[in-house]
């Protein structure tokens, strides 16, 4: 195993994750390649009374630590089994090794819009895959789970009989927005669907999945920029990687989202004096009910501008998904 302190060849690169914005200042960095490593690590923080940290990949960096980093991305192993239908993973694999050791057995996991993102790390936060509100969390499917301390070292869960699925997206000019907004919240969506609207600057997308046909011509409000929707393998509706950049985010669980506070939100966030993307997810099928509000912004410093957004949907307010809290304490 090799270890790094500040100063070291490696050490800058070992620390640095997708998110860009914020990076872990360790006093020691442990670059873990099994389960006897990652006790090594804990041991020591607990022997120099340190904190300590785990990062595969960055994309949820919420706070850093000056204390020992685990560093997991050398420990990612992966195997399937096609017989029971399950994959076993080490703590620093990603998605898109599961997805494509998946596919030709027929079989894919509960994984989200990056392929990129950890397993562990996604499945410890719950989970909403593409296809959640049709199977549910991801962490719904866990089976075995192998642990050091608080660091997962392996997971065992299953892998689902999904080998095509509908899918597809839509871009708006944002000036359509309202009206988009409107269909999308007046769309009766059957139980099997998983379907996200979201703004992106100048654009509002609306992305849709499930293994079930359904129609999606109640959408077509607006002249859209494109449009692509049709049957497809799995691994192509699973995203696809975005370059590491500097983001804060954080999200709201809401009991209901009247088309009213729809409406105000969306203008609070295209008002504000920093770009503050939203996403709408309606959860319900085989999520509980409600719906996750998601805002991120390409920059740091913006949690005044986007609690003034949430703020605006108070009284719906539920909780927060722990996923999608990004450079936030
Ligand atoms: C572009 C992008 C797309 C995303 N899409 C989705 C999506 O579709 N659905 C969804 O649910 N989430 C999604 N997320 C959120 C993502 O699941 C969380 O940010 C998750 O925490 C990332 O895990 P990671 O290991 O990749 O990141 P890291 O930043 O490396 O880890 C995040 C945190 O996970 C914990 N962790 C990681 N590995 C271990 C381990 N082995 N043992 C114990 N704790 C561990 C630690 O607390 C760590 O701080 C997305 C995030 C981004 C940036």
């Amino acid at each position: 195993m090799e270890i790094f302190r500040p100063g070291d060849t490696g050490y800058d690169d070992e620390r640095s994750g997708f998110q860009t914005g914020l990076r872990h200042e360790p006093q020691v960095i442990f670059a873990v390649e099994n389960a006897r490593d990652v006790e090594e690590a804990v041991r020591y923080a607990d022997e120099h009374g340190l904190e300590h940290a785990v990062q595969t990949t960055g994309h949820g960096l919420t706070t850093t630590t000056s204390g020992v980093l685990i560093s997991t991305k050398r420990m990612n192993g992966v195997e399937i089994d096609p017989n029971t239908k399950t994959a076993k993973v080490e703590a620093g694999a990603i998605w898109q090794q599961v997805i494509e050791q998946a596919a030709p057995h027929g079989l894919a996991p509960l994984s989200g819009d990056a392929g990129d993102v950890g397993v562990i790390g996604y499945t410890l936060g719950g989970g909403y895959s593409v296809l959640a509100r049709e199977f549910g969390f991801a962490s719904d499917r866990v089976r075995k789970t192998e642990k050091v301390g608080e660091v997962v070292t392996a997971l065992e869960f299953e892998l689902l009989d999904i080998d095509q699925v509908h899918a597809g997206e839509m871009f708006f000019d944002s000036q359509h927005a309202a009206t988009v907004f409107e269909a999308f919240h007046k769309w009766d969506l059957p139980d099997h669907v998983t379907s996200t609207l979201a703004t992106l600057g100048d654009v509002v997308r609306v992305t849709f999945a499930s293994t079930k046909p359904f129609d999606i011509d109640h959408l077509r409000v607006a002249p859209n920029l494109t449009e692509e929707f049709g049957r497809k393998p799995f691994a192509e509706a699973a995203g696809k990687p975005l370059p590491p950049h500097t983001y804060q985010g954080d999200n709201v669980l809401l009991s209901d989202l009247p088309l009213d506070a729809l409406h105000r939100v969306r203008e609070k966030a295209a008002n504000s004096d920093v770009p503050i993307f939203l996403s709408v997810m309606p959860l319900g099928g085989a999520l509980d009910a409600g719906h996750l509000l998601k805002l991120i912004s390409p920059q740091l410093g913006v949690e005044a501008q986007h609690a003034a957004v949430f703020d605006e949907v108070r009284q719906f307010v539920l909780g927060s998904a722990r996923n999608f809290r990004y450079a936030v304490g």
